[in-house]
């Protein structure tokens, strides 16, 4: 929803993105005004069931206050949960002092090690450790997605029609005394979806792997080129390059959409062709950037309420 590093300016909000499936939200970092963001982008907050944060820097948590106040606006009264790097517990309760009534709970864990899975629906988010100096994760979001469903091979196993539907969704069936497992009638699982999202951070070996396969990997470029910030090394953030060179060395990624931009850097379309060199299929989105994905061979189009990106700044 933002594409803002450090500070948000009058037309750039802090970086965050949300996750939407299936009328659930995950919310990823929320920086000073990622709730004014999320509502210019059309975004409704109840649905936030959790918000992942990357570290604890003030433009990626400071947001949070009014963020709560604003899903208890909403009308929520399910449980959230924040989930962030060691620190987040001290964090979250040291905000909660200015906003200690909301109508709902907020539970709070820690990722403590280098890779943490944990799971939204049936998707896994898997945390992986980055390199910022302070303790950072980005995630990378797996929907998986089982085998076509085999009518010729579910009639020759002799798999009654009405257990079909119960296979195809990865249930084992147990009828009089016979067990029908997914495998029986469905075949190889095919291509699911995958998303990961990734700053602030050095380039790492994990990113790429972690990258891999991905259909839209959404990763800092703090800045252009490396004239820009000789303080890119000192900063631990990443040039346009290095975010290219990683899709590039990852395989498989579909996209690539840089984020985070620096404040001294007004216009990033500018430097995407440094970029492009590299990894032709980059963008520079601008706040509000929405897209949805699909499993390969579905082509739903984007529903009505789903806000179009306007160009590329
Ligand atoms: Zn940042
Ligand atoms: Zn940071």
């Amino acid at each position: 929803m933002g594409t803002g590093g450090t500070l948000p300016l009058v037309n750039r909000w802090l970086t965050s993105l949300m996750v939407r499936y299936r009328g659930h939200s995950v919310l990823i970092d929320c920086g000073e005004g990622t709730q004014v963001a999320a509502a210019k982008a059309g975004m409704n907050l109840k649905p936030i069931d959790k918000i992942l944060l990357t570290h604890l820097h003030a433009d990626h948590v400071s947001g949070l206050p009014g963020m709560l106040l604003s899903i208890g606006n909403s009308g929520r009264t399910e449980q959230l949960s924040i989930v962030g790097p060691v620190g987040t517990e001290r964090v979250v309760r040291a905000l909660r002092c200015i906003v200690p009534n909301l109508p709902f709970d907020v539970q709070v864990s820690e990722i403590e090690t280098e890779e943490e899975t944990m799971f939204f629906l049936e998707c896994d988010i898997h945390a992986f450790a980055l390199n910022h100096g302070v303790p950072c994760y980005g995630y990378s979001f797996n929907l998986p997605r089982s085998g076509k469903f085999d009518v010729q091979r579910a009639e020759q196993e002799g798999i009654p029609m009405r257990f079909w539907k119960r296979l195809q969704r990865g249930e084992t069936v147990e009828d009089a005394g016979r067990i029908f497992t997914p495998d029986m009638a469905l075949g190889p699982p095919r291509k699911g979806i995958k998303l990961t999202y990734c700053t602030d951070t050095r380039p790492t070996p994990t990113i790429p792997r972690m990258a891999a396969g991905s259909d839209l990997f959404i990763c800092e470029g703090m800045y252009g080129t490396a004239e820009m910030s000789a303080s890119s090394w000192a900063n631990r953030h990443l040039l346009f390059e290095e975010a290219a060179q990683m899709a590039t060395d990852a395989g498989g990624v579909k996209e690539l959409w840089l984020t985070h931009y620096s404040p001294s850097m007004p216009n990033p379309k500018a430097y995407r062709d440094i970029a492009r060199a590299i990894f032709p299929n980059t963008f520079t989105p601008r706040d509000g950037w929405c897209k949805s994905i699909n499993f390969e061979d579905e082509t739903e189009p984007p529903s009505a309420s789903t806000p179009t990106p306007a160009s590329e700044i």
